[in-house]
C-alpha cells in the first residue's frame, strides 16, 4: 500500500506539464475538491510575530544561521511582543504565532510571555522556536501554548545531516513525538526542491507527514539565500516550477485532516498570485505578517519575501481581499485541529505513550 501510494506520487511529480494538462488540473481540483469536504470553505487566519533573528544553529539553507554574519539580529521585549499580540487581536485574529530563530536563552521568558498573552487576550498561541527539552516544551504547554510548528526540511536523513550541522532527523522526530504526547497540536512540514534531492524524497516527505498524522502541515520551494552555502545552487525543480502546486495538492489528498497554509514562499515564487493558487490546490490557512515594520527586512529566511515594507494594516486588508475574491470566509474561531487523531483523544500522552508507534526515519529513499 505505501509502496503504491510512493507510486502515484512519484509519478504526478515527475510528469511533466506538457504531457499531462488535464490530468494536472484534475490533480487540482480533487485536492480542491478534498479541502472543501473535509476543512470547509473557511480559511484560519494565524498571524506570525517573528520575534527575534538570533539563531544559534547554522543550517545551510537559511539566512537566519549563525554564521551569516550580513544578517542583521533583533530580539523583541516581551512587552512590545504582547502589545503587537493584542494588536492582532483587535484586527479579528484568532491565533498568534510566535516564530524565531532558535536561541535557547529566553525560555523561561518566552514561557512568561506565552501567560500574559492567554491571560489578556483569546487567542490561541503556536509556537515555531526549534528543538528543546521535554521538559521545557511541558513548562510551556503549562503556561498555555496551544500548537508548535517544527518542519523537519527533509526526510532523507542523510540530507537533514549534511544541511543542519546542529542535530539530526531521529532528534526533531522525537521533538514532534513528544509534543504530541504532550497533548500539544502539532504542526511540521518540509522543503520542495532542496540541492541533494532524490525524485522520491517529495513522495516521501508527502507519506512521512501522513505516517506523523500531523494537525498542521506547512511546506514551500527552497529558495537559495545569496549568504548561506547553498546560495549558488538552484532549486532542483527551478525549470518546473508547477512541482510545488502538484506537492501540495497530493499534500491534501494524503493529510485531508490537516490545516494547510498557504505559505509565503509561494508568494516569494510567484508574486501575488502564488499563495492564491495554494488556496484553490488544497490549503486552508492564510498567515499574514503582523511582526513591527522595524523588523520585517531581517529576518530574511530567504530573498523576495513579500509583505517586508507592508504594515500589519495594509497586510490584513490584503488578506481580506484576497479570501473574499476567492469566495472563502474567514475564520472567527480559533481553528483547531480537527484531526481524528486529535479528536480522539489519541494523541495524549495517558492513552498513547507507546514508544513504538515512532516513526522512524527513512534512510536512503526505496
Ligand atoms: N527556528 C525555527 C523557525 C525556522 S524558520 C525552526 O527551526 O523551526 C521557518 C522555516 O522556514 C524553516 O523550517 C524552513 O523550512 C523555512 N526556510 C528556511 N530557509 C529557507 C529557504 N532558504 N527557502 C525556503 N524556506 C526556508
Amino acid at each position: 500500500m505505501k509502496n503504491l501510494n510512493r507510486q502515484k506520487i512519484i509519478k504526478a511529480i515527475t510528469c511533466k506539464l506538457a504531457a499531462q494538462g488535464p490530468e494536472l488540473n484534475e490533480l487540482y481540483s480533487k485536492a480542491n475538491r478534498l479541502r472543501q469536504r473535509c476543512m470547509g470553505d473557511t480559511v484560519y487566519l494565524r498571524g506570525i510575530i517573528e520575534f527575534s533573528s538570533c539563531c544559534a544553529n547554522d543550517c545551510c539553507y537559511c539566512g537566519l544561521r549563525s554564521s551569516n554574519s550580513k544578517a542583521r539580529r533583533y530580539s523583541m521585549s516581551g512587552a512590545e511582543i504582547l502589545a503587537t499580540a493584542l494588536e492582532l487581536e483587535k484586527s479579528s485574529l484568532t491565533t498568534v504565532v510566535l516564530q524565531a530563530g532558535e536561541s535557547p536563552h529566553g525560555d523561561e521568558k518566552l514561557g512568561e510571555i506565552i501567560r500574559q498573552i492567554k491571560q489578556k487576550t483569546n487567542l490561541a498561541v503556536t509556537l515555531s522556536v526549534g528543538n528543546r527539552s521535554r521538559a521545557v516544551y511541558q513548562y510551556w504547554k503549562d503556561c498555555g501554548m496551544d500548537r508548535y510548528l517544527l518542519r523537519y526540511a527533509t526526510s532523507d536523513k542523510n540530507l537533514f545531516k549534511q544541511l543542519n550541522p546542529d542535530c539530526s532527523l531521529e532528534e526533531r522526530l522525537d521533538c514532534l513525538h513528544m509534543l504530541r504526547e504532550l497533548g500539544v497540536q502539532v504542526g511540521s512540514g518540509f522543503m520542495i526542491g532542496l540541492p541533494g534531492e532524490k525524485p522520491t524524497t517529495v513522495a516521501e516527505n508527502i507519506l512521512l507527514c501522513r505516517a506523523l498524522k500531523l494537525d498542521m502541515i506547512g511546506i514551500g520551494p527552497f529558495i537559495p539565500h545569496p549568504d548561506t552555502p547553498l546560495g549558488n545552487s538552484q532549486n532542483i525543480y527551478s525549470d518546473d516550477p508547477e512541482v510545488f502546486y502538484k506537492t501540495l495538492a497530493l499534500l491534501r489528498i494524503f493529510n485531508p485532516w490537516a490545516h494547510i497554509p498557504a505559505t509565503t514562499a509561494y508568494d516569494a515564487i510567484a508574486p501575488g498570485i502564488g499563495r492564491n493558487l495554494t488556496l484553490q490546490r488544497g490549503a486552508n490557512v492564510f498567515m499574514p505578517n503582523n511582526t513591527p515594520m522595524r523588523y520585517r527586512d531581517a529576518y530574511l529566511l530567504y530573498p523576495g519575501k513579500p509583505c517586508v515594507d507592508e504594515t500589519p494594516q495594509d497586510c490584513a486588508a490584503c488578506v481580506v481581499s484576497r479570501i473574499a475574491a476567492l469566495g472563502r470566509k474567514i475564520g472567527t474561531d480559533p481553528g483547531h485541529s480537527i484531526h481524528p487523531h486529535f479528536l480522539s483523544g489519541t494523541a495524549m500522552p495517558s492513552e498513547s505513550p507507546n514508544k513504538q508507534e515512532k516513526i522512524q526515519p527513512r534512510g536512503d529513499a526505496k
